[in-house]
């Protein structure tokens, strides 16, 4: 039974679904309003340097290899990955915290900071590593219709974790404040503070210390590139710059999208722009959640971000840089629970061509400077200005160098335009938060409960934020397609 499938945006989670249902047999074409596909992962070239745009963490190589097993393909047939060694640093007040590539070195810098702590590590990333293989293989891997998806053995007899903070975990185990901003970092990725995210998603300190750091040559563009080219392999027809204006809706059914004024008809058709978004082009009768339901929800951070062309290289950095040297608890609550431009704001640094030399011109330096900040924030040039200054001189101090006479250019990017590129709700740049009151069957649904034919999939929905997950989300959305419209 082949079907017409019209898929919104080119996202990650889209690309996903675009494959698989292409696979399947069905006729798949993809509408993006931009000019270039991969969503959020968008890449910026300027005078020979090569910015992501979006993610650069490059974690969970495993569902990556799952993805392209899936088509008889290894990303080794699109793309090229190294381990990062080491992987991060955490640039603290006092202090300098390296990750290295594998366990014995990272214990090793446990013991430093604090005596005795590599046991209670060994055990935690033990333990971490029990999560991720039941949530990897088992628990993410339902698309979120029922609670009872959650029931098996393996949950069950680990429940209490699922209602313990990996916050108390980590201090129950770990003195050391820098230590434990070190164990908490990795949870950020799901949108949450530590102190409101399950025990259960520790899974995501055995991606970052057990699995590593890797990094595609030439840039997360890269993965794009390749899913792009899987999909079109597989049939998939990709437009960009076409603007889905409207979904139409007839008895119930979804029947057609209005693109760029014309109408084109589909069985099926699949939404991997923002969840919010994508209801708002529906008429009101058919919207599934309020503007309340969204308001109540608890949104991932969004960002302030700067891209800067430095000609020359930079001293004291790795590939990836955290600068926790000021009040993470602050910053949080700034983040979550009082939400406001945050007066000493934790930030991260990425310099990809520290490793990889196609990122930037000859002895020059490709720089990606990131502040979390909340959703739905004022955003000015006179802000991005402030911001820059703090960061960059606060950069200079920490890293015992001077920079600002070697920036060649910047660029920044905010809510705005999170707002104007992505349709993006409130400017949220990694979705929806993994809380356990927003996980699995309590995310908003892949299928539409008030319009036939109509599918969801994206980091607003299950399982969640991160490019991982929206591999997964697009796998999960076009199961679910298959099951239920073949
Ligand atoms: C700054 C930043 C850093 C990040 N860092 C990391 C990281 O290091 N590692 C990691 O794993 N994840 C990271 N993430 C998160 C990750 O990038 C996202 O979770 C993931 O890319 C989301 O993919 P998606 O499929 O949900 O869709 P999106 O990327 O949101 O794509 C949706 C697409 O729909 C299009 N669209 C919207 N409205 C319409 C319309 N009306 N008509 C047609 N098209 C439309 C948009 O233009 C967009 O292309 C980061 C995100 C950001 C923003």
């Amino acid at each position: 039974m082949r079907k017409t499938i019209s898929i919104i945006g080119s996202g990650f989670s889209a690309l996903s679904a675009s494959c698989y249902l292409a696979k399947a047999g069905h006729s798949v074409s993809i509408y993006e309003k931009n000019d270039t596909v991969g969503g959020r992962a968008r890449q910026f070239k300027k005078d020979g340097f090569t910015f992501d745009i979006g993610p650069s963490w490059y974690w969970m190589p495993d569902i990556f290899d799952k993805f392209f097993n899936d088509f008889g393909k290894s990303t080794s047939d699109y793309y090229h990955l190294d381990k990062l060694s080491p992987a991060y640093k955490i640039f603290f007040s006092d202090d300098v915290i390296t990750i290295g590539d594998h366990m014995d070195q990272i214990c090793e810098e446990f013991e430093r900071i604090e005596p005795g702590s590599s046991v209670p590590l060994r055990t935690f990333i033990s333990r971490a590593q029990d999560h991720y293989n039941i949530a990897i293989n088992k628990v993410v891997l339902k698309p979120g219709l029922s609670p009872f998806e959650l029931v098996t053995k393996d949950t069950i007899t680990r429940v209490d974790r699922f209602f313990r903070t990996i916050s108390s975990d980590i201090r129950k185990n770990f003195k050391n404040p820098k230590l434990i901003s070190t164990l908490e970092f990795p949870v950020l990725f799901l949108g949450a503070k530590p102190n409101q995210t399950p025990s259960f998603y520790s899974f995501m300190n055995f991606a970052d210390f057990g699995l590593g750091t890797w990094h595609p040559k030439g840039g997360m563009y890269e993965i794009v590139n390749a899913m792009k080219s899987l999909a079109e392999s597989l049939g998939v027809t990709i437009r960009t710059n076409c603007n889905v204006e409207k979904i139409n809706v007839e008895h119930k059914k979804a029947k057609s999208i209005t693109v760029n004024g014309k109408s084109i008809h589909s069985d099926i058709i699949l939404s991997g722009a923002d969840y919010h978004h994508s209801e708002t082009l529906l008429d009101e009768n058919y919207r599934q959640y309020s503007e309340s339901y969204w308001e109540s929800k608890t949104f991932a951070p969004s960002s302030l971000l700067f891209y800067v062309g430095f000609n020359q290289k930079l001293k004291n950095v790795e590939h990836h840089n955290l600068f926790f040297d000021t009040d993470f608890e602050n910053h949080a609550e700034e983040i979550y629970d009082n939400p406001k431009w945050p007066k000493n704001p934790l930030f991260y640094v990425n310099f990809p061509s520290v490793t990889d030399t196609s990122m930037a011109p000859d002895d020059c330096e490709t720089g990606f400077f990131l502040i979390p900040i909340a959703p739905g924030l004022e955003d000015t040039p006179e802000l991005r200005r402030y911001y820059f200054d703090l960061i960059i001189n606060r950069f200079e101090l920490r890293t015992g160098q001077n920079v600002k006479a070697q920036i060649l250019f910047k660029e920044s990017y905010c809510v705005n335009d999170f707002i104007e590129d992505y349709n993006s709700y409130k400017g949220n740049a990694y979705g929806m938060a993994n809380t356990l009151m927003q996980t699995a069957f309590l995310r908003p649904k892949l299928k539409s409960k008030k319009v036939n034919g109509l599918y969801f999939t994206g980091q607003l929905t299950v399982p969640g934020p991160g490019v991982p997950p929206a591999l997964i989300s697009g796998k999960l959305v076009a199961e679910l397609i298959q099951k239920n419209e073949v």
